[in-house]
């Protein structure tokens, strides 16, 4: 089955790639469609904003299209920079985003912080599946490591020692919001599939 996801972001894919290809679930990025826009994020949820932009790229293409909407919340910034991570770096580089949210979590105390991720996907019939990932943890006292993304190097997962950096993409797929959001939706997406293929055969009957 060959699904488009919308996004313009190489590193979502490359995760998602990974995580749905071993699940025989063929993944094409929006651009590949012949999309080449980015929907405005004005949702006030993270459910929300990937809804906005699964919708959209539905809208333009015909075809069933997955989006998500990701973000870091941090106990010490009341749960931002949540669903506007990655409008809080702009254009400043990771690096010194998150040499400012270690320095706020140094001046407050409380490092509990958490990634989340919200797997909207849209289908021409009107369908939809939604699915929501966590990952629990604390802001790290060191930037380190070189795999991953955005936030990674200053985020310890619960129950490790360094930060998400230091996994290999692999092993962050293992554990990640976007990984478990991302297996609830092909899991959910192959009893839609079972489903339809049941109703197909008692029409043919
Ligand atoms: P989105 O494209 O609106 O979902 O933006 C998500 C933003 O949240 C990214 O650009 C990163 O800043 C941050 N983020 C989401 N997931 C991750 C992750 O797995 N690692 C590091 N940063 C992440």
């Amino acid at each position: 089955m060959r699904i488009i996801f919308a996004t313009n972001n190489s590193d979502k894919l490359r995760e998602v790639r990974e995580i749905l290809s071993p699940l025989g679930i063929e993944v094409i990025s929006q651009r590949e469609a012949g999309c080449r826009f980015e929907a405005e994020e004005t949702g006030s949820t993270f459910t929300e904003n990937a809804r906005i932009k699964a919708r959209a790229a539905m809208e333009a293409t015909g075809e069933a299209c997955v989006a998500d909407d990701s973000g870091l919340e941090v106990n010490a910034m009341g749960g931002g920079p949540g669903i506007y991570s990655s409008r809080y770096c702009g254009d400043e580089g990771y690096e010194k985003t998150c040499a400012k949210i270690m320095d706020i979590v140094n001046r407050n105390g409380d490092r509990g912080a958490r990634f989340k991720c919200a797997v909207v996907c849209v289908f021409p019939d009107g369908g939809e599946i939604s699915c929501e990932g966590v990952i629990e943890g604390s802001i790290g006292h060191v930037f380190e490591g070189e795999h991953g993304f955005g936030y990674d190097p200053i985020f310890v997962p619960e129950g490790f020692t360094r930060s998400m950096a230091c996994l290999t993409d692999e092993e962050k797929n293992k554990i990640s919001h976007r990984g478990r959001a991302f297996r609830q939706f092909a899991e959910r997406l192959s009893e839609r599939m079972e489903k339809e293929k049941k109703e197909r055969g008692n029409a043919d009957k």
